[in-house]
């Protein structure tokens, strides 16, 4: 058995700092000296309950901004109905 590594808490902080920003993972866990956590399935995982990093514009958003129709794409990234010949 091993210890949980990151406490809900962690992500929810990291799922905070990403938001709204387009820093890497990596980055923001590194800052707090925990960049091992980025190979962490649990902690990835936990994480991708909270936010999702957009394919197209890679801006972290929350995950109800995800596009319904294009999953992985921002709401704004996704091409809307409207604008599709
Ligand atoms: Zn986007």
């Amino acid at each position: 058995m091993t210890e949980p590594t990151f406490t809900a808490e962690f992500v929810e902080e990291v799922a905070e700092a990403l938001r709204g920003s387009c820093e890497t993972l990596r980055a923001v866990l590194d800052i707090r000296g925990r960049s091992t956590l980025e190979d962490d399935v649990e902690f990835c995982r936990a994480l991708d309950d909270r936010v999702f990093c957009c394919e197209q514009c890679s801006w972290w958003h929350l995950l109800e901004e995800e596009s319904t129709e294009m999953p992985g794409h921002c709401e704004e990234c996704a091409p809307s109905e409207e604008d599709d010949e």
